[in-house]
């Protein structure tokens, strides 16, 4: 079975081709600048396929967007299909599902609409991935099957003591202000993953999935289910990320706009473009520019790479709690993949909790599942390389299988 896999954005289309049943990709790229001066990438992932790499195509919408993606895999000489009819599915990341969705969708008229009602909640991005699922269906017809995985949908099972916000409840009941958490596809797919490496049914585990990338979010999994997580009606809350803030003193915000007439908007915009490590560094939101300035001296740099480390290893403390223990800690996404460095220091210390040290031969592996927990570690330390690409085309498929 071919998935297409769409995650669709206001000006790009980052799109993946794969079997979910072997896993195997057979090609990924993406547009950008649509709308403006259509630059397109392709990656095809067969031997002797060329690819393209940002070359000009005019993309006025994200109709000819799809077209261009379309095209290139059914090219005759480097496509990877011979006809559009092997494509048997589109997949689309979704970004808020709201409280209407638990889980994945086949996408109808009616769920188009439902997801429309959920815009206000993610005003930059519902909107355009709406576009990506109206352009796949104005382009591939309504014979090819299109299924919704929302990045909010896992979450769904916290219970309303981890969703709560302690403001007057009218506003969730009317506006339904809550904590509804992010990167649910990858925290659902790398806590199966620990449980498959460790050898033990799901609902018996009790895991905290830590994904550390550019945007970073932490989910307490128990039995399977999450229970919490950090980010919250929208990715600005929880840990301190790239360039966003995560969770600090509201009256930071009244403070700052008062003393320097800031719009609501311009802090809103140093709260989610210029804080996180790159605004306590002053150097770069990349962790890889933040441990070469560290490593040279830069104190700021450093300080970064502290806060950070220091609020991962708070909330797996706090979920930890909040579980009543925890049998494994996930680290997946960029610098959870990535560095071994900080892995050790967001697990240092934490003995007394059934961490031991980590086996560092195991954690300087790159690239693959590994279990770097500490020898007779009680609790285990693992690394998994997330893929929310192939957790969408599986979800897809097993949709679309059923009609
Ligand atoms: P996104 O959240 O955009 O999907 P990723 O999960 O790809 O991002 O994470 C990107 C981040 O991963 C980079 O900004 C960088 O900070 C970090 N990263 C990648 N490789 C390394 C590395 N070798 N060491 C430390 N951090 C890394």
């Amino acid at each position: 079975m071919n998935i297409l896999v769409i995650n669709a954005g206001s000006s790009s289309l980052k799109y993946q081709l794969l079997d979910p049943s072997t896993g195997e990709l057979l090609a990924k790229g993406l547009c950008e600048r649509i709308g403006l001066d259509g630059k397109f990438t392709y990656k095809p992932q067969v031997a002797g396929k060329a690819g393209k790499n940002a070359v000009d195509v005019a993309m006025p919408t994200h109709s000819e967007a799809i077209q261009t993606v379309l095209n290139a895999l059914v090219d005759k000489d480097n496509g990877v299909l011979s006809s559009m009819s092997e494509i048997d599915a589109v997949g689309h990341r979704v970004v808020h599902g709201g409280e209407s969705f638990a889980s994945s969708v086949l996408l109808t008229d009616e769920v188009l609409k439902a997801i429309e009602e959920c815009n206000p909640l993610a005003p930059l991005h519902n909107p355009a991935n709406l576009i990506g699922i109206r352009a796949c269906a104005a382009v591939l017809g309504d014979k090819v099957p299109q299924v919704a995985v929302f990045d909010t949908a896992f979450h769904q099972t916290m219970p309303p003591v981890a969703y709560t916000y302690a403001i007057p409840y009218e506003y969730y009941e009317n506006d339904k202000v809550r904590r509804y958490g992010f990167h649910g596809t990858s925290h659902r797919f790398v806590s199966a993953r620990a449980a498959a490496m460790l050898g033990k049914p799901i609902e018996e585990l009790k895991i905290i999935t830590c994904h550390l990338g550019n945007g970073s979010s932490i989910a307490a999994v128990k039995n399977g289910k999450c229970v919490d997580t950090t980010m919250g009606l929208t990715p600005l809350a929880g840990l301190p990320m790239g360039t966003r803030a995560g969770d600090m003193d509201a009256g930071v915000m009244e403070f700052l706009m008062n003393k320097y007439n800031l719009s609501m908007s311009e802090m809103m915009n140093i709260l989610n473009k210029k804080s996180g490590v790159l605004g306590i560094s002053g150097v770069s939101s990349d962790f890889r520019d933040l441990d070469a300035a560290a490593a040279e001296g830069n104190v700021r740099a450093r300080l970064a790479i502290d806060v950070f480390c220091y609020d991962v290893k708070k909330y797996i403390g706090s979920y930890a709690a909040a579980m009543g223990g925890v049998d494994a800690i996930v680290f997946t996404a960029g610098v959870g993949e990535n560095s071994p460095e900080l892995r050790t220091a967001m697990t240092e210390g934490l003995s007394y909790m059934g961490v031991a040290p980590l086996n560092q031969e195991a954690n300087h592996k790159r690239g693959e599942e590994v279990d770097i927990s500490g020898e007779g570690s009680p609790v285990k330390v693992l690394v998994i390389p997330t893929n929310e690409e192939l957790m969408i085309a599986m979800d897809t498929a097993e949709i679309v299988e059923k009609l």
